[in-house]
């Protein structure tokens, strides 16, 4: 489903942000990336639906290299769902908007179909009495399942989540992941840049480590949590377990 094979990427600034990086994704899967701040944790997924360009290899995505001026970057980003951070969603317009919005306009589904599909999407994620509430009306909890809901819309192949609850209070982490997780356990192919270890060790079929730029390990959960290979990944692990 994806594949990076040899990438490197350099910005602007001369930063040679992603090393040589290789790596397969099946269908199904489910893969943890973790790593220091400013390891390229970001940068790497945010290319896989080519939020970013690379300058050499190929990073091939259900058949579509990103490296061919023809992909259509509306498709691919139907296909491949992504939750950042930052919520991102549109305030100005209700849940039930946010989430009805782009099927309509990129996949061209009639107003009440996509309206039932995101009800029940709103059942998925537990909320679907905020349906007529704003964004600024939710906590962040509720808005990121939103957001969930809102890649889910697209019917996507693949959900990328680049730390999705590192902006949320602790009380509120545990029923993002479980969303995710419910997800996972449906079979979706998924990446996730987290720290929430727990959340890898239960459903990640595989956790990659990254350090400057490198891909440092990739391992089985149980691997890398109890006997991790590298001097790096035992450095990190210490501080963050
Ligand atoms: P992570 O997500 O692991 O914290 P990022 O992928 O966000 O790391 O960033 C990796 C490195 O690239 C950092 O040193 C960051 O400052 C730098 N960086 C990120 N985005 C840009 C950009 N648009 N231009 C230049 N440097 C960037
Ligand atoms: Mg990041």
């Amino acid at each position: 489903m994806i594949r990076f094979d040899h990438v490197h990427k350099w910005f602007d600034s001369g930063l040679h942000v992603l090393k040589d990086i290789n790596l397969h994704i099946n269908k199904g899967e489910v893969v943890v990336i973790c790593g220091p701040s400013g390891s390229g944790k970001s940068t790497l997924i945010r290319c896989i639906n080519k939020l970013e360009p690379v300058q050499k290899g190929d990073i091939i995505v259900d058949g579509m290299n990103m490296s061919d001026p023809r992909v259509n970057l509306t498709l691919l980003r139907a296909e491949v769902g992504f939750v950042f951070q930052q919520f991102n969603l549109y305030p100005h317009m209700t849940v039930l908007e946010n989430v009805t919005l782009a099927p309509q306009l990129v996949r061209g589904i009639p107003r009440a179909e996509a309206e039932r599909t995101a009800m029940e999407l709103l059942e998925k994620v537990n909320i679907p009495d905020k349906a007529n509430a704003y964004p600024g009306q939710l906590s962040g909890g509720q808005q990121q399942r939103v957001a969930i809901a809102r890649g889910l819309a697209m019917k996507p192949k693949i959900m990328l989540f680049d730390e999705p609850t590192s902006a949320l209070d602790p009380e509120m982490i545990n029923e993002v992941l479980d969303v995710m997780k419910t997800l996972a356990r449906e079979g979706m192919t998924m990446v996730c840049v987290t720290h929430e270890m727990g959340f890898a060790r239960e459903v990640a079929d595989r956790v990659i480590f990254m350090d400057y730029g490198v891909l440092v390990e990739e391992n089985t959960p149980e691997e890398f949590f109890s006997n991790p290979r590298h001097e790096r990944s035992r450095e990190f692990l210490s501080k963050i377990l």
